[in-house]
């Protein structure tokens, strides 16, 4: 289509919608939508002088102040040096370094993607125990009607908001990966439909880590570590039959057979 003709096209909310279904065809289970976020480097640009590290100490608990950056660096409106140089200016201390840390697993993936390149999306090295993953992801996960608070609400929020904190995408990945019995692949696949930062390397080989298909040891969590990075906030008043609510060594012994520590 012809840039001038495109941009007139482009004009309204409808437009945009219907070019990217168009665009989109194939890829996406339900129909393609415009986000709400502002994607221009000028935000991009808003968003980086506003971030100052402060309170990046909490970032494991799903209330804190944690950047928000990721949407703008996978599609190319900032880049990792820039984020990291304004880090280096504008951070101090423990909260800079902390933060340094976590950008740089970013430029891990990218590095490992580029020697691996589509084999970053097979499994890497075996699975660290003896399990049958199941392909498809089951109706009740992809709906968010597990019955399970937490869970539903991770899904919830993914599909609303189109993001997740970093601590609920590990939830949530070890939930469908150990608890379930479902290929990460399938995990991955789900993230990269509703993410409005859905990158092929930090996606699969976040997945990969936590399946321990790039890692040596399955990562998972126990209801004690939810409660408390989650402030609570469903553990409080939840009255399910919680699959979670054990000591780490039995789960490790439940789900994978054996101990790792
Ligand atoms: C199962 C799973 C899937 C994930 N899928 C994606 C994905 O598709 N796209 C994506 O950008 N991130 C992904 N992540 C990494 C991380 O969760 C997000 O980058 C982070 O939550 C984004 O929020 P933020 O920008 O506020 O991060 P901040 O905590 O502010 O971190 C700053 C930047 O560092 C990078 N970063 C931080 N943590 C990680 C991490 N653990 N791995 C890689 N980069 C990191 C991101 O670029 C992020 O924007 C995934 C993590 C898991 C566990």
């Amino acid at each position: 289509m012809h840039s001038v003709e495109l941009e007139t096209n482009l004009a309204t909310r409808e437009a945009i919608t219907e070019h990217l279904a168009q665009m989109l065809e194939g890829l996406y289970s339900t129909d393609a939508m415009a986000s709400e976020t502002d994607g221009s480097r000028e935000a991009a640009l808003g968003e980086l002088e506003a971030f100052s590290a402060r309170g990046y100490g909490r970032r494991n608990f799903i209330d804190a102040d944690t950047s928000r950056l990721s949407a703008y660096l996978r599609h190319g409106q900032l880049s990792i040096t820039e984020v990291a140089a304004h880090a280096k200016q504008h951070a101090t201390g423990r909260e800079r370094d902390e933060f340094l840390k976590q950008l740089s697993w970013r430029e891990f993936f990218y590095l490992v993607m580029e020697q691996e390149g589509t084999g970053t999306l097979q499994n890497l090295e075996p699975p660290k125990y003896a399990v049958r993953w199941q392909a498809e992801l089951p109706d009740d996960i992809r709906d968010g009607d597990t019955g399970l608070p937490c869970v539903d609400a991770w899904v919830e929020r993914l599909v609303t908001d189109n993001y997740l904190h970093n601590h609920e995408r590990l939830w949530f990945a070890a939930y469908v990966t150990h608890f379930r019995r479902v290929d990460w692949k399938a995990g991955w696949d789900f993230f990269r439909e509703h993410l409005l930062d859905g990158d092929i390397a930090s996606n699969a080989l976040s997945w990969q880590w936590v399946a321990s298909t790039f890692s040596n040891k399955p990562y998972f969590m126990n209801q004690e570590n939810i409660a408390k990075y989650s402030g609570n906030r469903w553990c409080a008043t939840c009255r399910v039959a919680c699959p979670f609510r054990k000591s780490y060594e039995t789960l490790e012994r439940e789900l994978f057979g054996t101990t790792f520590s």
